[in-house]
């Protein structure tokens, strides 16, 4: 199931927390909703999940629309909200009942859907619980067995492994990389290293609008215009460092601090000066220890985006 987000805008007074948004998910991708705490994330999930409807705008999954078709579009889609709000005095089996019956599933099926997601969310040791006895990483994943109780052929889940621990996050990512082989997904976070794991597709947000969009290899690509080369040099490093600086190529000259011989150099966009480095070292009689290209990290990218 595709999904057509066109001009999307939700204002709060004269705030506008999504800014006039357009993009398509395509059938089947794991896509990540990655942007800094308030950047839009949250509020641009309420409005594809029919929970808040949009200043202006449409979304569409296949022809299906938020604002004509708000009950069909909320069957085809399960939805983990931010904050993962449970009935906690209810044991598990019985909370994923009732979240059954609210979803339509047909009521001789409901012991079967039940019973499979306790499978699927590795909640079998638990079932009997009830949810406020459970660790935050096993009331996850009643959210997560809740949104899918319906069989949906959309998953939104919004910051789905925030407050858990290390082990924990590692559990719910195998878990949502699972489902991402059969459904579309999006999910949020404010973590890049958590999309980058999960995700198919990266979509920065910030301030309400979309910076960035494409696979974490064709973002950090994008974002490398200019070398950046790790350079030691055995010398006089005031002199390296002029040197450096007098090359046509090369544009900044940063010694690394408090390390003797150690630069970052960047050229000038469009440039290389990896072979003009290696001239000026034979020329000066100089010994080139090291010289490797910096990878630019999807971090700076990040950074760069959103500040
Ligand atoms: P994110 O999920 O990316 O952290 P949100 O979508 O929750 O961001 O919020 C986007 C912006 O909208 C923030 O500035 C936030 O304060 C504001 N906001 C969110 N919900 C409301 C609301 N119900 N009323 C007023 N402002 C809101
Ligand atoms: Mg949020």
């Amino acid at each position: 199931m595709s999904i057509v987000i066109e001009n999307l805008t939700k204002k709060y007074g004269e705030q506008k927390a999504v800014n006039n948004i357009s993009f398509e998910i395509k059938t089947g991708e794991v896509v990540g909703f990655l942007g800094p705490n308030g950047a839009g994330k949250s509020t641009t999930m309420k409005m594809i999940t029919c929970y808040m409807s949009p200043s202006s705008g449409d979304v569409r999954l296949d022809n299906l629309s938020i604002l004509d078709q708000p009950e069909e579009v909320k069957k085809k889609i399960g939805y983990l909200p931010e904050n993962n709000p449970l009935y906690t005095d209810m044991p598990i089996v019985e909370y994923l009942r009732f979240a059954a019956e609210i979803q339509g599933v047909e009521k001789s099926k409901i012991s079967t859907r039940i019973a499979e997601m306790i499978e699927m969310c590795g909640l079998d040791l638990e079932k009997h619980k009830k949810i406020n006895e459970l660790s935050k990483g096993y009331r996850q994943r009643v959210g997560l067995a809740q949104a899918m109780i319906h069989d949906p052929e959309v998953l939104i889940l919004d910051e789905p492994t925030t407050g858990l621990d290390p082990n924990q996050i590692i559990e719910i990512r195998k878990l949502i990389k699972k489902l991402g082989k059969e459904k579309t997904v999006i999910l949020s976070s404010h973590i890049l290293s958590e999309v980058e794991a999960t995700c198919d597709r990266i979509l920065i947000i910030n301030r309400g609008r979309i910076v960035a969009d494409g696979s974490s290899e064709t973002l950090r690509k994008q974002s490398q215009g200019q070398e950046l080369l790790h350079v030691s040099i055995e010398a006089e490093d005031e002199e390296v460092k002029k040197e450096l600086l007098a090359l046509a190529s090369v544009e900044t000259v940063t010694a690394i601090d408090g390390k003797v011989g150690i630069f970052t150099v960047q050229s000038k966009p469009e440039k290389e000066s990896r072979k003009a480095i290696f001239d000026l070292c034979v020329s000066k009689k100089w010994y080139l220890l090291e010289m490797t290209g910096i990878e630019t990290q999807l971090e700076d990218v990040f950074r760069d985006l959103t500040n």
